[in-house]
């Protein structure tokens, strides 16, 4: 049935996500720092607050969709200032520290009320076509009390354990993408140089071992695959600022846990290089622009 649902954070991703909760009957309750992220919502029938502790007593649920770990535990110190509803569940579907995710769990439960981590992979489009991945870091219960709402943005709803699990699932599936865009970008640049043409050589990869998603569904190098943002200048898909940061977590968490991560510390510098260049707001794939250097062409 209908439910009331709180949301915060409605740009790239939570303004198409919030608007498949209102497509599915929902009763949707948003804020957001932007004053249009939170009209285009109040336009297609949620109801806009300034205070959040309002929101949240009047949601069974609470989404927030936000840019890092300071905003996720100010908005969280902020919205339950003033008590909870015992039956709110709030979830987490921001990218951020697994650690945050067990603190933020243990103070809201204090207080009464249920947290749970739900990260998201699958970009823009996913969250524009209702077709993200959901990793949940839950107990049963509360998976299965989140589940059917999730199934309204997403396609896949994977319990990945307990709370942190699905933050965990998520910084390590972003890790490998960051390494595995740049080995594309090395190679396909390493080819090139030695004179093979770029399409014949996307050719040879995604039909052999060295094939992944960066190779195949979002090559690096312009013209190879249509509709990647190589072909657009870098511009919009995952910005080099969010690889970066998610890079970052994993590194704090490699520490933390005494865990090797040779080449996700290097794909992190690489791309702390690519910041301090100008380059943070293009799309992560400009590590390949970055490595050919047209002089020697
Ligand atoms: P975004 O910057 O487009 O949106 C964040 C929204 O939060 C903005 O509308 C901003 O105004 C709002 N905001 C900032 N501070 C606030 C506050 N204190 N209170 C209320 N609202 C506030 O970011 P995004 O691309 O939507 O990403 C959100 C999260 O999802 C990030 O953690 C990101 O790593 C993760 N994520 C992004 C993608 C992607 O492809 N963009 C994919 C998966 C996960």
């Amino acid at each position: 049935g209908s439910k009331n649902i709180g949301f915060i954070g409605l740009g790239n991703m939570g303004n198409h996500m919030a608007s498949h909760l209102i497509k599915a009957g929902h009763k949707l309750h948003v804020f957001d720092i932007s004053k249009p992220a939170v009209e285009s919502l109040a336009a297609k029938g949620a109801t806009a607050y300034t205070k959040t502790t309002e929101l949240a007593k009047n949601s069974d649920f609470v989404i927030t969709m936000l840019p890092n770990n300071d905003i996720v535990n100010a908005s969280y110190e902020e919205m339950t200032s003033d008590g909870v509803n015992k039956n709110t569940i709030f979830i987490d579907s921001s990218t951020i520290d697994p650690n945050l995710v067990k603190s933020l769990q243990k103070r809201i439960s204090a207080k009464g009320a249920r947290f749970i981590d739900a990260p998201v992979s699958g970009g823009v489009p996913g969250a524009e076509q209702g077709t993200l991945t959901f990793m949940v870091g839950a107990t049963d219960e509360e998976y299965n009390a989140v589940k059917s709402i999730l199934e309204c943005m997403g396609k896949r709803i994977t319990h990945c354990g307990t709370y942190g699990m699905g933050q965990a699932a998520k910084i390590c599936n972003n890790m490998m993408l960051g390494i595995s865009m740049i080995g594309v970008a090395e190679a396909m640049n390493l080819a090139i140089r030695q004179g093979l043409n770029p399409h014949t050589f996307a050719e040879i990869i995604n039909s052999s071992t060295g094939r992944c998603w960066a190779s195949e569904l979002y090559n690096p190098v312009p013209g190879v695959t249509p509709t990647a943002p190589a072909n657009r200048d870098y511009a919009g898909g995952f910005s080099t600022d969010l690889i970066t940061k998610d890079l970052g977590l994993a590194s704090g968490v490699a520490t933390s846990s005494n865990t090797p991560i040779p080449m996700g510390a290097m794909a992190h510098q690489i791309y702390r290089t690519l910041k301090s260049q100008g380059l943070g707001s293009k799309d992560f794939s400009v590590v390949y622009d970055f490595m050919k250097n047209e002089k020697y062409n």
